[in-house]
């Protein structure tokens, strides 16, 4: 059985680029039968900021990317599920500092007493003499003895790794191949902080193992510290991973996404609108591409389809186009009542209606959100468009179309309409289907000289959503107001 892990730190909101990381794992796993893990990383106390944990797992819920075991929210509190936990890496401190002292006792691992001041003297001048900076391993000839004494004495410490010298340190990536790195280039990470946390590069390795998991899917910017990580699996004796490192999510200029250049963040989109299914429908193609170059797919196909082989080595691009034509596809095709109740809340926010209009007009809400979905990006956009709804003092957007309702025929015409609504109380969706055919009949004007003065007359534009919803979406006063304000 297969078995992932999404290892988020909790150091604010989750990034795009985490949601992709976050896919890819999941997809694997459910393609394969296996499970999927939530694991927090939160050993660097100094980048913890509180309520990021509450923020990814509702992120991950609102993308639709379940887990099996790990960290969930339920009834408002965090709760840990699974027989591999706890899942929180700064409740499992004891564990560490047991593989700590084993590290230690085999000789693969040293106290070290250097301060910062001696640490900072040493890397400038490596740097001005050129060379990368390393610790300088000042302490790695202590005796166990005499560190423990100064121990006991109260200085403090930190525990690094003892990495041999000239050791080629080798490991497959399913996506980068065979990669070799030298010890020498590699510093001897500090495994055990003076704060008595680990640092990640330990907890991951411990975690990882201790939890049975059989494949690590993540960002390039950990494939430098792999090697570290696959030295420690080869002293302890545990049997390694297989290591996948994901290309970074780049923008247009090939850039790292920031906050700076926009948005980032799950959230950010989540309220701009983005259906969770057209985010991860795009994100998924960010990297990566189905055999038969399908682009518009849901989660079950991706499942289905999903692979590492095809998952590119460079980076991927994310463009923001491509993300809109691909929600706009789903917007199209989403079910008409999940799609209305996600677009009240922006035509709300626009103060276009109100709890009692939802409450009373439901069904009129839904036939506009019906009538102009076609065209939409996201669902923020949906105020843009629906303004004509809104209101009854109508101008003719350009010449055009004040040139059409200067037409010979438009008084006839409108006089026409205003008959047919004479009739009936109000407009129902027969009377707006089967309308224009009763003034085509009563004044004889036919196909774009009838439709179109209705139209901008209606709407003030000479394109948009279909007539027949228009007519039906106004209603009788509505439309009656607006021809009146035409006339005038
Ligand atoms: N905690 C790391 C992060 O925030 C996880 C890296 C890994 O998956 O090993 O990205």
């Amino acid at each position: 059985e297969v078995r992932l892990r999404f290892a988020p730190s909790p150091t604010g909101y989750l990034h795009i680029g985490g949601l992709r990381t976050a896919l890819y794992n999941y997809l694997f796993a459910r393609h394969h039968d296996g499970k999927f893990i939530l694991r927090i990383e939160d050993t660097d106390r100094t980048r913890y900021v509180e309520g990021a944990i509450e923020n990814l797992i509702e992120s991950l819920q609102w993308a639709g990317i379940e887990y099996d075991e790990g960290v969930f929210i339920e009834d408002g509190k965090l709760v840990q599920k699974g027989d591999y936990g706890p899942y929180i890496q700064s409740e499992r401190l004891d564990i560490y500092k047991r593989y700590v002292d084993e590290l230690i006792e085999k000789g693969h691992a040293y106290y070290c007493f250097c301060s910062k001041e001696r640490l900072d003297k040493v890397r400038e001048e490596q740097k001005i003499k050129g060379l990368i900076p390393k610790y300088d391993g000042f302490c790695r000839s202590l005796s166990l003895e005499e560190a423990k004494e100064r121990i006991a004495k109260g200085e403090e410490y930190v525990v690094r790794l003892k990495l041999p010298p000239n050791k080629d340190i080798k490991f497959d990536d399913l996506v980068r191949g065979s990669i070799t790195i030298n010890t020498e280039d590699i510093d001897d990470q500090v495994l055990l902080k003076s704060d008595g946390y680990p640092t990640y590069h330990m907890a991951v390795v411990v975690d990882d193992h201790l939890m049975g998991i059989t494949h690590i899917v993540r960002g390039e910017e950990w494939l430098p510290s792999t090697p570290k990580h696959i030295y420690l699996y080869e002293v302890f004796g545990w049997e390694k991973p297989v290591y996948v490192h994901l290309p970074t999510v780049l923008n247009k200029d090939r850039k790292k996404l920031s906050k700076r250049h926009g948005d980032v963040s799950v959230e950010d989109f989540k309220e701009k609108g983005y259906l969770p299914e057209g985010l991860i429908n795009y994100l998924a193609l960010v990297g990566w591409s189905p055999e038969d170059n399908e682009e518009i797919l849901t989660m079950e196909d991706l499942i289905k389809k999903f692979s590492f082989e095809r998952v590119s080595k460079t980076g991927g691009i994310f463009d923001k186009d491509k993300l809109d034509w691909v929600n706009a596809h789903h917007i199209r095709s989403y079910d008409l009542d999940k799609l209305t109740r996600l677009a009240i809340p922006y035509l709300k926010e626009a103060n276009l209606i109100d709890d009692q209009f939802v409450s009373e007009r439901y069904d009129w809400i839904r036939t506009l959100v019906e009538t102009v979905r076609e065209g939409l990006s996201n669902l923020s956009e949906i105020v843009g468009k629906v303004g004509i709804f809104f209101n009854n003092q109508i101008e003719p957007e350009n010449e055009e179309a004040l040139s059409v309702l200067k037409g010979e025929q438009v008084p006839l015409l409108l006089n026409a309409f205003k008959e047919e609504l004479e009739n009936i109380e109000e407009i129902d969706g027969e009377f707006a289907k089967t309308i224009m055919k009763k003034i085509q009949k009563s004044t004889g004007i036919k196909g774009k000289n009838l439709f179109m003065p209705v139209r901008v007359a209606l709407t003030g534009y000479v394109h948009g959503p279909e007539l027949v919803s228009i007519i039906y979406l106004l209603g009788k006063q509505n439309i009656l107001d607006r021809i009146e304000y035409v006339e005038k």
